[in-house]
C-alpha cells in the first residue's frame, strides 16, 4: 500500500535492518528499540491490523515464525514477549500488521 513504512520496508524502498525472511513474512530490527532484542514481524502484504486479519492460518505462521525468531535469537530459555498491538487504545501507531517480539531483559506486568 503507497505510503504505508512496513510495506515499503517489505519491498526494499526503505533501509531496515533485515533479520529473517520467510514466505510472504519478513522481520527486522525496530528502530526504536525497547529491549535489547526488538525486532518486528510482519506479513509482506499489507494488512492494516490484527482487526483486519481474515487468515487465521497466517495469523498462525507469524507466530510460529516469532517463536522460531526468538529461538534463534537463543531468547527461548530465559523467556520474551510477543505483542501485537491494536488500534489507537492497543497503541498501534503504524497501522500494517506487525509483532514485536521483544527480549533480552526481563518483562514487566501489567504493561503501560
Ligand atoms: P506499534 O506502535 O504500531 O505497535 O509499533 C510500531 C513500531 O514500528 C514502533 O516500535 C516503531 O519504533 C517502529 N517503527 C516505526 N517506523 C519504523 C521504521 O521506519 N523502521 C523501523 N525499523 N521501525 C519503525
Ligand atoms: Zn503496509
Amino acid at each position: 500500500m503507497s505510503g504505508c513504512v512496513f510495506c515499503k520496508i517489505a519491498a526494499g524502498e526503505i533501509p531496515a535492518k533485515i533479520i529473517k525472511k520467510g514466505d510472504g513474512i519478513l522481520a527486522f530490527a525496530d528502530l526504536n528499540p525497547q529491549a535489547p532484542t526488538h525486532l518486528l514481524i510482519i506479513p509482506t502484504i499489507h494488512i492494516g491490523s490484527l482487526n483486519d486479519a481474515k487468515d487465521p492460518q497466517l495469523l498462525g505462521t507469524l507466530l510460529a515464525f516469532a517463536r522460531d525468531l526468538a529461538k534463534e535469537q537463543k531468547l527461548d530459555t530465559r523467556g520474551y514477549r510477543v505483542v501485537v498491538n491494536t488500534n489507537p487504545d492497543g497503541g498501534q501507531t503504524v497501522f500494517h500488521l506487525h509483532l514485536h517480539l521483544l527480549g533480552g531483559r526481563p518483562m514487566e506486568w501489567p504493561p503501560g
